[in-house]
This record gives C-alpha cells, sequence and structure tokens, in this order.
C-alpha cells in the first residue's frame, strides 16, 4: 500500500511540466485531466440522489434542510454531477417523506417554497436539473383525500352504498366492502370497508381508475414545473396496479405525455423494482428512463463483478450484460435512456458489498458511471460511507466532517443505529487526491469530457475482451470512442488495438485505482490491475 502511494505521489511531481507541455503532447495520457469540458445539456447526466433530511443541515436543529442544499451546490457542481434527485420534499408524517400530506407544499422540516425556489433558481443557473420524487402510489392515510373520504364510509348508515357524488375522495382510494383477509388490506375504522396499502396503513394506494385524482395529480405536475424542477422520479410505478405490467404501463403514458407537453425536455425517471425482462417493458410508457436494478445492489453486476468469482461474474461477463440491458430497454423504446445507478436509498451501501476493500469501492465507480445512459449516484457513496440493516441505517448523516457537531451535520433518522465510516469523511477526502472522492470526481470527468460515454451505442470487442478484459465501443454522432477495462484484482494487462481494425487511437484519459499509467504504444495498451482507459 505503501509502495503504491509513493509511486502516485511521484506522478503528481511530474505533473506540473506535463501542465506546461500539455499543448505540445496533445490531450492524451497523464494530462487528460486538463481537457475543457462542455457539458452537453441533455437528458444523459450524471445525477447526485440526496436525502435532504441527512444531507446538510442550515440552521442549527441538525435536520438537513434545503438551505443546506443550496450550500452544498459548490460542492455537488465540483464533483461534476449535473442533475440532482431530491427524494420527497412534501410534507409528510415520516421521517423519510414518501407517506405525502400535502402535494403543493414543502416539508416545514426542510424549510419553506421559497427556499425550494431558490434552490431551482440556483440550479438552473449552474446547468444542474433538478428533480424531484413525485410519488403517485399512494398519499399519507393523515391527506385530505383519504382522511374525508374515510369519515364519509364511516358516516353512510348500514345499507347505504358509498358513492363519488356524495364524496369526490371515495373514488380516490381503492375501498372494497367485506374483509379481502390479505395482509394488504386494512380497515376503515370499525366499519366493513377496507383500503389497498401495499406498503403499510399510513400509505392507502390511490385508483388510477378514477379521472378526478388523475386531474389532481396534473394539478401537482403543472405546480412543481412552474417552481422550476427539470422532471420528476416516479415512485413505486409497479404498484401503480401490483402485478399489471399493462396498466402500470398506461399510467406511465399518461404521465408522460402530460409531463412532457407542459415541459418537452423535462426528465423522467421511473422505479420499476423488477427484473430486466419486466423493467424493459415499462419503456413502452415513452417514460426516459427506468432504474437499471439489473447492475444494482448486492448481488447486481457491478457487485458480482467486483466481488463474486467465476465466468458469469467476469470482465467479458460485464461486458455482455452491458449489451445485454441496452439491448432489452431498446426494444420496448429505440431512444429508451438506461438509468444506472449502484445503490439507493432503499439498498446496503456499496462499501459493504466489497468488504471495505478501498481499490474495490473505487473500482465499482467506473464500472456504474461509464455506462451508457444517466447515471445515478446516492450521497455518500462518493466518499464510501457506511449504512447496512435497516432501512434508517442506509440514510445516514452525510459524513462532511469527522465531528459530528460540525456545522451542516445532521443527526439522521431517529432510529438509525449508529453506523462507522471506514473510510474518511468528505473533508478530508477531497483534500487527498488518492481518495474514494477524487477517483469518483476523475471518473465523473471522464464521463463529461467524452460524451459518447453517456450517449453511445455500446458494442463488444469480443476478439479483445476475456476473463479480465472488458471491451467495448460506445458509438454517438457518428464518432466511436473505445473503453478498455482492466478488472483482473492483481495482474497489470496488455490488448492490442491494431491500427489496421481499429484506425490511430489515442488516450482520451483513463483512471487507475493505484494511480499508475496506462500506457499506449504502438497498438498496445497497457493497463494497470484496477484500471480503464478510454480511446478515441
Ligand atoms: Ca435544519
Amino acid at each position: 500500500m505503501g509502495k503504491a502511494k509513493r509511486k502516485f505521489r511521484n506522478i503528481f511531481a511530474g505533473l506540473l511540466i506535463l501542465v506546461i507541455t500539455a499543448g505540445s503532447l496533445g490531450a492524451c495520457g497523464r494530462d487528460w485531466r486538463g481537457k475543457e469540458v462542455t457539458v452537453i445539456d441533455d437528458n444523459y447526466r450524471t445525477w447526485y440522489e440526496i436525502f435532504v433530511y441527512s444531507f446538510c443541515d442550515s440552521d442549527g436543529d441538525q435536520v438537513g434542510d434545503l438551505q443546506g442544499v443550496i450550500s452544498k451546490l459548490d460542492y455537488i457542481e465540483d464533483t461534476g454531477f449535473n442533475g440532482i434527485w431530491l427524494m420527497p420534499v412534501m410534507p409528510a408524517s415520516s421521517y423519510h417523506k414518501y407517506d405525502v400530506k400535502d402535494y403543493l407544499e414543502i416539508d416545514p422540516e426542510y424549510g419553506t417554497m421559497a427556499d425550494f425556489e431558490e434552490l431551482a433558481a440556483e440550479c438552473n443557473k449552474r446547468g444542474i436539473k433538478l428533480i424531484i420524487d413525485l410519488v403517485l402510489n399512494h398519499t399519507s392515510s393523515e391527506h385530505p383525500w383519504f382522511v374525508e373520504a374515510c369519515s364519509y364510509l364511516e358516516s353512510l348508515g348500514a345499507d347505504e352504498e358509498p358513492s363519488a357524488e356524495d364524496c369526490p375522495y371515495y373514488e380516490y382510494y381503492n375501498f372494497v366492502k367485506g374483509n379481502p383477509n390479505s395482509d394488504v388490506w386494512y380497515q376503515v375504522g370499525s366499519t366493513d370497508y377496507y383500503y389497498e396499502g401495499m406498503f403499510w396503513s399510513g400509505m392507502p394506494d390511490v385508483n388510477f381508475g378514477s379521472q378526478a385524482l388523475r386531474g389532481e395529480f396534473e394539478a401537482v405536475m403543472d405546480f412543481w414545473l412552474e417552481k422550476g424542477v427539470g422532471g420528476f422520479r416516479l415512485d413505486a410505478v409497479k404498484e401503480f396496479y401490483s402485478g399489471a405490467t399493462g396498466k402500470n404501463v398506461e399510467v406511465l403514458e399518461w404521465v408522460n405525455s402530460y409531463v412532457k407537453a407542459a415541459k418537452p425536455d423535462a426528465y423522467l425517471v421511473g422505479e420499476a423494482w423488477e427484473g430486466l425482462g419486466t423493467y424493459a417493458q415499462y419503456y413502452a410508457s415513452g417514460i426516459d428512463s427506468f432504474f437499471d436494478f439489473e447492475f444494482a445492489g448486492p448481488t447486481g453486476v457491478v457487485t458480482r463483478t467486483l466481488a463474486f468469482s467465476g465466468e458469469n461474474n467476469s470482465a467479458q461477463a460485464y461486458a455482455k450484460a452491458l449489451c445485454r440491458v441496452q439491448n432489452a430497454i431498446r426494444e420496448y423504446r429505440e431512444d429508451a435512456i438506461d438509468a444506472p445507478f449502484f445503490v439507493n436509498h432503499d439498498m446496503a451501501r456499496a462499501a459493504g458489498y466489497m468488504q471495505y476493500d478501498e481499490r474495490k469501492v473505487k473500482m465499482a465507480a467506473p464500472l456504474n458511471i461509464l455506462m451508457s445512459g444517466s447515471a445515478f449516484v446516492y450521497y455518500g457513496e462518493e466518499i464510501g460511507m457506511s449504512g447496512s440493516g435497516k432501512d434508517e441505517n442506509k440514510r445516514a448523516p452525510m459524513y462532511w466532517s469527522a465531528d459530528a457537531s460540525a456545522e451542516g451535520m445532521t443527526k439522521g433518522p431517529l432510529d438509525m443505529e449508529p453506523q462507522e465510516n471506514m473510510f474518511a469523511c468528505a473533508q478530508e477526502q477531497i483534500k487527498a487526491k488518492d481518495s474514494i472522492y477524487g477517483f469518483y470526481k476523475d471518473t465523473i470527468l471522464l464521463r463529461n469530457q467524452n460524451p459518447e460515454i453517456a450517449r453511445g451505442t455500446v458494442a463488444r470487442l469480443e476478439e479483445v475482451e476475456d476473463q479480465d478484459i472488458a471491451a467495448v465501443s460506445k458509438t454517438y454522432e457518428g464518432k466511436t470512442i473505445y473503453l478498455l477495462y482492466n478488472i483482473s484484482e492483481t495482474d497489470e494487462k496488455q490488448v492490442t488495438m491494431s491500427a489496421e481494425q481499429y484506425g490511430e487511437l489515442e488516450i482520451a484519459g483513463y483512471l487507475s485505482v493505484d494511480g499508475g499509467e496506462v500506457t499506449m504504444k504502438d497498438g498496445v495498451v497497457t493497463l494497470p490491475s484496477y484500471s480503464v482507459v478510454v480511446l478515441r
């Protein structure tokens, strides 16, 4: 470890000279970071998922808030993100706020509507697209619609039939008379009526069969688009009609056409927590993106590639999976934008999947972030935060400082168990050049410098790939670049990219976990263990 660090410092000592001579060397090799970046203003972005509650506190109550997010926009922008997804910000009873009580307000714990408008304007100024969680599948049981519907049902006489004419909110939810004897149905008071709550009794599922309800949600979408959001993250879309993909697609078609009519460049990303064969089908709705569960989590492709052994988890299998996902989603929508992510707020944090092996934690970044589509990073992943077990633990305070009482630090959800972070806090990692943070930042920079990485059509270079080498081309607007990944934990690898076959290629940039150089000479690329190179 010490040796690797020393080697890395030597490289940095040489960097000054390289910067001076960069003009004569061209934009290749070790000086790639100095290249100018023009980020394209479209929906192929690099998104940062923020749980406001645990992100940054501005007023000393140790609960994160919108002003806290505003105060960290420099950090977010400097890291290279050009999109932000805020988990729910509307008034709710729970700490996570997925149980909305009022769709047209900001939860007072997070601040005011003026704070939100300020955040949206600040993001807009910086070219950061801001999307918010839109929870349509259910409301809070404390939402006035549900409260009124229930008191209406409770007021009915024994032989009176409920009617939406008497109480419009009655049809907003899924009520039935008689006990369905299911653990997702709950009794309305002491009546014979029951309501559906897929997640828990406090979150009654809505009825998308109600045009009046859809009208309410259209007003909600208009409201937030006018406040300056650039789109929505759509929660729990597979539960709109649980088990009925086709009906869910219809609901999403309605959402998509409504939002795009109001704001054609809006970005919509849906959470259809399903296998690839099913979530691919959701693209038929026209929604831009669905989260790529195939690659995510403790048993997804990224983890399998780095932490599991065997042929099915090889570098070659990784390249195959890139193509498999692309082809599956394009079958349903030609211009589908994949939404790769590694973990989100419902999953244990990734450092644990890698047994806190820093080299693997770093290498996971390019395996996720250099994927085609819109890549998402959950706050704190860029510094290798810890968090596993109950949901609260996965949503722990952003580890800005080792001092838990430092300015901006939050206390985290009430029922969170203390999580021990195995890597340094953000403050320290920002300063250290060889940190996980630095590696994430370089990865995002490489993505931003090469528009083909996010937007390109992927194809495998089968003659080049093997157990340790993943090799793909990405083609976008007539230009093709090549990405080579050395996923061997221990070995340097050489790959031949002959001029006859691939044309004259140069190194456009590279990532190397130990800081070693990727070189190219006479068509032979030398890749240190755990490195990625972009050739163009
Ligand atoms: Ca606060």
